[in-house]
């Protein structure tokens, strides 16, 4: 019921008050009206004291009763919901927009114009070694600490990022660096992890060094050979002499060929996409590579070989006959004439199956095994080249079983020899079968 009724109710029932006691000389009429409207008064107050309390929790059920405030209680509560709705629907967006935020790849920190930090992501906490809960209200310039930061930052105006070098537990990191405005007087800074390209630049870089510098000292040697071949006056060298030349000559273009050759191995493992794999029967390629092998060490070596005949591996036959091939022929050039070379091949308790060629040779200090399947990586430089090596082998030998989801493993003592090798996860194992 509206105000204005109660307005007219009143006005009416004091008009007919006012007339039955001049009618009657008695002021009983105003008695009336005064008991009814007090009573009105003390109902309607407690309809507002429900009011109250169910405005203290608008989210509960409007209460039944509420009299003349009915209709004003349940305008409010409709008022009430749609704006409830509708803030559950913003809470939702923003909520949306803080996660996607929160999972940028990129680092990202928001600020007043004073830097004064309102917000961290995930990524920037940790690349800036941040915490949100912590910081939010710091000045970012005091927390990084940069001159250089902070010369940029107050620049307000920034075209360019800028790169800035941080130190986390001994590691270096280099971190770009963009501010924004992205309002009147609020400031993103974005910031991007370089460090990982960073190396991958250097790796790049000292991968083209070694390449250059591997194959120059065997150029230098040829071209040598060759200005003293074409300027030495005819009849000058004698013949044991002239063969010497061509020996030698021989051996560096066999030492670039070999270079070559691994380069070409290594790079196609590296851009092709992994051959289909089938079913390889090990016995038969190691007993390929058992061949080869015993020719190259012209038996110089014990060999004792325990080959499970019956285990074989899904993988491409190729590869792990290079990858093979390689590990048995490391442990013939550094492994001293006399020395015993073991392979073998079989089934491990964990559902594995294991290749590993273990030698009685020189063996490794321990601090040179983590490097050792890096690209031309050797412990004596020197000794490799003598022996024909390319400081490759092992880095093939890696790639391929990183291909086959195969762990390389080294075991090695100084001066008493090594063990390489190849585990095979079980998925790839097969036993008891016999592959005619
Ligand atoms: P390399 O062509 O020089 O043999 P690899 O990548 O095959 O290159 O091996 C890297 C280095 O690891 C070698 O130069 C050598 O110092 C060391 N190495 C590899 N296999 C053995 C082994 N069986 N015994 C001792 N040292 C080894």
């Amino acid at each position: 019921m509206k105000w204005q009724h109660y307005l007219i109710g009143l006005v009416f029932w004091a008009s007919m008050a006012m007339l039955a006691d001049t009618i009657w000389r008695t002021s009983i009429g105003w008695t009336i009206l005064a008991l009814t409207y007090g009573g009105l008064v003390i109902i309607r107050a407690r309809h507002l004291k429900r009011l109250q309390d169910w405005a203290r929790k608008p989210e509960a059920a409007l209460p039944a009763e509420l009299g003349v405030y009915d209709s004003l209680a349940s305008d409010f509560c409709q008022h009430y919901r749609a704006q409830a709705t509708l803030a559950d629907e913003l809470s939702e967006t923003n909520d949306a927009i803080m996660a996607a935020a929160q999972a940028l790849p990129v680092g990202a920190v928001t600020m007043d114009q004073n830097f004064l930090i309102t917000w961290i992501n995930r990524t920037a906490e940790q690349q800036l070694h941040l915490i949100l809960e912590k910081d939010v209200g710091l000045n970012l310039l005091n927390l990084l600490r940069s001159p250089e930061f902070a010369a940029y930052a107050q620049k307000r105006e920034w075209a360019e990022p800028m790169v800035l070098k941080l130190t986390r537990s001994g590691q270096h990191h280099s971190i770009m660096l963009t501010m924004v405005k992205y309002s009147r007087n609020q400031y993103l800074l974005i910031t991007r992890d370089l460090t990982q390209i960073e190396k991958l630049e250097t790796t790049r870089r000292d991968f083209v060094a070694n390449v250059s510098h591997e194959l120059r000292t065997p150029l230098t040697v040829l071209t040598g050979f060759v200005e003293t071949l074409k300027d030495a006056p005819p009849g000058i060298l004698s013949r044991a002499q002239n063969d010497q030349y061509l020996n030698m000559m021989f051996e560096q273009a066999k030492r670039m060929q070999a270079l070559v050759s691994d380069l070409l191995t290594l790079s196609s493992l590296e851009t092709s996409p992994s051959a289909q794999r089938t079913l390889v029967d090990m016995d038969s390629l190691i007993e390929k590579e058992r061949q080869q092998i015993e020719t190259i060490s012209a038996q110089r070596h014990h060999f004792t070989w325990e080959i499970d005949q019956n285990l074989n591996v899904y993988g491409v036959e190729s590869e792990l006959a290079s990858a093979i091939l390689n590990l048995m022929t490391n442990a013939v050039r550094y492994t001293p004439d006399g020395g015993r070379i073991t392979i073998y091949w079989g089934k491990e308790p964990d559902g594995r199956a294991r290749f590993s060629v273990t030698d009685t040779g020189i063996g490794i200090a321990s601090e040179h095994l983590p490097r050792l399947s890096e690209r031309f990586y050797r412990v004596d430089r020197g000794r490799s080249r003598a022996v024909g090596g390319t400081g490759l082998g092992l880095a093939i030998t890696k790639h391929i079983a990183m291909r086959h989801e195969t762990e390389l493993t080294i075991q090695s003592k100084l001066g008493q020899g090594s063990t390489f090798s190849l585990m095979f996860a079980p998925h790839r194992v097969v036993s008891s079968i016999q592959i005619n």
